[in-house]
């Protein structure tokens, strides 16, 4: 097991299940998540014999970061895990601070049919400490504060509940990385029984939802995920989960030439987020090796978005970042292998 495994109380529950008392957990955060330290010898103010228990059944080991590739405001980091196996994080540098995002699971099993990323099928979920360490990790290379995180890379989050609600707690705990709870994004392609049981946990933790579709027909081409849970279940689920938190959602909507762009499509999307507090996130698809979707035009990207604005749908245009480097969404893979 890993120390950076561990949520603030799940810690101190530990320092007692042996025997010991829980304020060393706060001691140990910030030995962890402060100072950095790379090794229990750096410990000084807990005693020898109790760190030794410590580190005898957590190890302090970290990801290996075996590439960054830099492009302007962008940077893809390759981290190695203790299996071998490879996943990616993004940094990107906005005017309101940096922002990284976060990959779930080592490859995914979703097969949305435009997503790179998904090409892989899930190997397996990754740890709780697998994915702190992406945040952390990234702070000491730039030697900058991350402040805001999307889990929007390899993976769903929502097939890694768990070790996601975790990582969440690590990150999100003023003794940990403390990134505040409207800084974090989580995004799912709309598992519902997972947004259901997140709606009851009382985190401001925002919401993302993969749409892509204004309809279940279009729906169900793109995104086999709509066949288990159709828009008819999760647009009712997404309200119940407005009703109960009081936040709003947010809903990604690739552009896709001819699949998804038209102006019918658009005044149909507007229909189906009608009253709902949301906006709706348009993002230009980027090219893939999968040459069966295409970019929508710059033309109709504005006319899409010019029938949302009519209809008093809040909605922005994703900027880009980074398809230089294919560290755009849905770009990332987990390994660099054959194409
Ligand atoms: N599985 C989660 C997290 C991945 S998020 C989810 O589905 O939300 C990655 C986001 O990038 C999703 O909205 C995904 O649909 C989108 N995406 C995937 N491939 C893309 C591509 N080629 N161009 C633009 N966005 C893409």
């Amino acid at each position: 097991m890993n120390i950076y495994d561990l949520t603030y109380e799940k810690m101190e529950e530990y320092f007692l299940e042996i025997g010991s008392r829980k304020f060393h957990a706060n001691q140990l955060f910030e030995w962890l998540y402060s100072k950095r330290i790379k090794d229990y010898s750096e410990v000084t103010n807990i005693k020898k014999e109790l760190i030794g228990k410590v580190s005898n059944e957590y190890s302090i080991d970290r990801l290996k970061i075996v590439s960054v590739e830099k492009d302007v405001d962008v940077n893809k980091y390759l981290f190695e895990l203790d299996d071998g196996e490879h996943i990616e994080a993004v940094l990107m540098r906005h005017d309101y601070g940096n922002s990284v995002c976060v990959s779930s699971q080592v490859g995914c099993n979703m097969g949305c049919r435009f997503c790179e990323s998904g090409r892989r099928k899930k190997v397996r979920n990754l740890e709780t400490y697998e994915m702190v360490l992406q945040i952390l990790m990234i702070e000491e290379e730039l030697g900058e504060r991350v402040s805001h995180v999307v889990v929007m890379g390899i993976g769903e989050p929502f097939d890694n509940y768990d070790n996601l609600i975790d990582f969440i707690k690590i990150i999100n705990h003023p003794k940990g990385l403390a990134i505040g709870a409207r800084h974090i994004t989580v995004s799912t392609c709309g598992i519902v029984p997972k947004i259901e049981e997140f709606s009851r946990l009382d985190l401001q933790i925002n919401l993302a939802i993969s749409l892509h579709a204004p309809n279940n027909e279009i729906r169900n081409s793109l995104m086999p995920i709509n066949k288990v849970y159709p828009l008819e279940v999760l647009i009712p689920c997404l309200k119940k989960y407005l009703k109960a938190t009081n936040r709003r959602v947010t809903f990604e909507y690739i552009l896709l030439e001819g699949i998804n762009d038209s102006n019918e499509c658009a005044s149909e999307l507007a229909s189906l987020v009608k009253g709902m507090n949301c906006y709706i996130n348009l993002i230009p698809y980027n090219a893939t090796n999968n040459l069966k979707f295409m970019r929508s035009s710059t033309v109709q990207i504005m006319r899409f978005y010019d029938i949302l604005k009519k209809n008093r749908i809040n909605v922005t245009i994703r900027r880009e970042f980074g398809s230089k480097i294919s560290a755009a969404c849905g770009q990332l893979r987990s390994k660099k292998e054959d194409l």
